[in-house]
């Protein structure tokens, strides 16, 4: 079977995006394509208020630095879809739970 392909199918789909303020955010949808998540603490590491240009695929959890989190395998994200949402000053994975 081909390696490339399983990996791609293990990615979860980033759902819907509550941070409007980041500029990969369009009507609570993530154009960034992909996220990484994490380290201990669940926050998107792909948020910015740069200038990006925007992505139509369905984003995906590309790494999930949170070893804790029950959806983490090594690395990969292995819940069904994930919600991110605004903590404080920055956006974290809402999905993310303690395993
Ligand atoms: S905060 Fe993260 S999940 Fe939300 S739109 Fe930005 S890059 Fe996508
Ligand atoms: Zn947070």
């Amino acid at each position: 079977m081909d390696m490339e392909r399983i990996m791609v199918e293990s990615e979860s789909p980033v759902l819907t995006c509550m941070v409007l303020d980041c500029s990969y955010n369009t009507e609570e949808i993530c154009h960034a394509g992909h996220i990484t998540v994490g380290d201990d603490h669940p926050r998107c590491d792909t948020y910015t208020t740069k200038s990006v240009s925007l992505d139509d695929a369905m984003p995906c959890v590309s790494k999930c630095m949170v070893t804790h989190c029950y959806f983490n395998r090594e690395m990969d994200c292995h819940a069904s879809g994930i919600t991110v949402g605004g903590h404080v000053d920055h956006a974290d994975c809402m999905t993310s739970r303690q395993s």
